[in-house]
């Protein structure tokens, strides 16, 4: 397929590029071309997303992984609803978002669901758990006699693992600890019974001894509610854990995709390429996790907006003439996988090099 130095471009989004979510379940949502710019002050523009573009399958994990500052949040925010694009559209189940009305937007609520890297901050201090639970389930959930509203409520608290229910209804959330307000705050995306979660950094304020047992109860309620689940971190060894596609950001860009495995162990962008180098090991994520073991190499976090050239350029070791002039494409790798990088070749040539592609299709 690829020829050494003759890479082609991709547009994701039009069937040129498959996902490695697709396989798993039917198409939930779709990013398309997504820009979101802030007003910075002095005519200063800051492009926190730049023609994001990827769909979401029901019962399958995409995860957007990238430093702080890469747009991350902003792209759960335009998915939400919460924030509009400046161009670019969102779909869920073939149909444009409409959040333009009050009820428009709870019924768009009762679809997709956020769920916050704080739960602390996101649980209302002065209401228990049951209210957090009960308020969704009877807004979301049409019509239910009380018993029918408390079953429910206890169910929820069963799946998210808050045993035996009765113990923690009446409670606070300063009486409880990181992990079981976070729990509360899954339960309470999943009474409104969305399509779609999204997770921004949900694990990420948590102690590192309970990280993984949250990932796998997230991945538990993504099986027992067959969601499209949107999983956002900064951390990629998390990502390869359990996503199924990979899409890495970099100043409001994705500039790498594709199937998990294969992005997370042999990363093809310099950027991913760093990130994954001063991960922890993918292979030994469950035991870093619960030792606490700390990264050793820290990335450095980008300085603000590159207007010409490749954004990475400026902390890119392979950064030649090209890179600082013209921003790269999508450039495919294989049928489901492509970087934005000139220098692929010279990053990744056992990915594109020399016509033996070991993940061409
Ligand atoms: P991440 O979640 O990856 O850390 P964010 O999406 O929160 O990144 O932010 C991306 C960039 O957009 C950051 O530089 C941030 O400062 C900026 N940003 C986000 N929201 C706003 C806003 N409301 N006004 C101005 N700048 C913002
Ligand atoms: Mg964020």
């Amino acid at each position: 397929m690829s020829s050494p130095g003759a890479l082609e471009p991709v547009t994701p989004g039009t069937g040129d590029l498959v996902s490695a979510a697709a396989q798993r379940g039917e198409l939930a949502m779709q990013a398309v071309g997504l820009n979101r710019s802030y007003r910075l002050g002095r005519g200063a523009v800051l492009r926190a997303a730049r023609d994001v573009t990827f769909n979401l399958y029901r019962g399958a994990v995409v995860a957007l992984v990238g430093e702080s500052g890469s747009g991350k949040s902003t792209v759960a925010k335009l998915l939400a609803g919460q924030e509009k694009p400046n161009t670019g559209s969102v779909t869920l189940d073939g149909r444009p978002v409409d959040v333009s009305s009050r009820t428009a937007f709870r019924r768009y609520k009762s679809e997709v669901q956020l769920v916050f890297q704080d739960p602390f901050s996101s649980l209302n201090p002065v209401h228990t758990v049951r209210y957090h639970l009960e308020r969704p389930v009877k807004l979301h959930q049409g019509k239910k006699s009380r018993d029918e509203i408390e079953a429910e409520v206890v169910s929820l608290m069963e799946q998210v693992r808050l045993t035996p229910a009765q113990q923690f209804l009446a409670k606070f959330p300063h009486e409880l600890s990181g992990g079981q307000r976070q729990r509360v705050s899954f339960a309470r995306a999943l009474a409104a019974r969305p399509s779609v979660l999204l997770a921004d950094e949900p694990v990420s304020m948590l102690d590192v001894s309970i990280r993984l047992e949250m990932l796998n109860l997230l991945d538990d309620l993504r099986k027992d509610f067959h969601l499209a689940l949107l999983y956002i971190t900064h951390d990629i060894a998390s990502a390869r854990y359990f996503a199924d596609e990979v899409l890495v950001m970099y100043a409001g860009e994705i500039i790498e995709r594709g199937p998990a495995e294969q992005v997370t162990q042999r990363p093809a962008h310099p950027y991913t390429q760093l990130l994954v180098s001063s991960a922890p090991d993918p292979d030994n994520l469950g035991s870093v996790l619960q030792s606490g073991a700390r990264r050793g190499t820290r990335v450095p976090e980008s300085s603000g907006r590159v207007t010409d050239g490749c954004p990475f350029h400026p902390r890119c070791p392979l950064a030649e003439d090209r890179c600082r002039a013209e921003r790269p494409p999508l450039m495919r790798i294989s049928s489901s996988r492509a970087a934005a990088c000139w220098r692929l070749d010279v990053a990744a040539p056992e990915l594109v090099g020399n016509g033996a592609n070991p993940e061409g299709v």
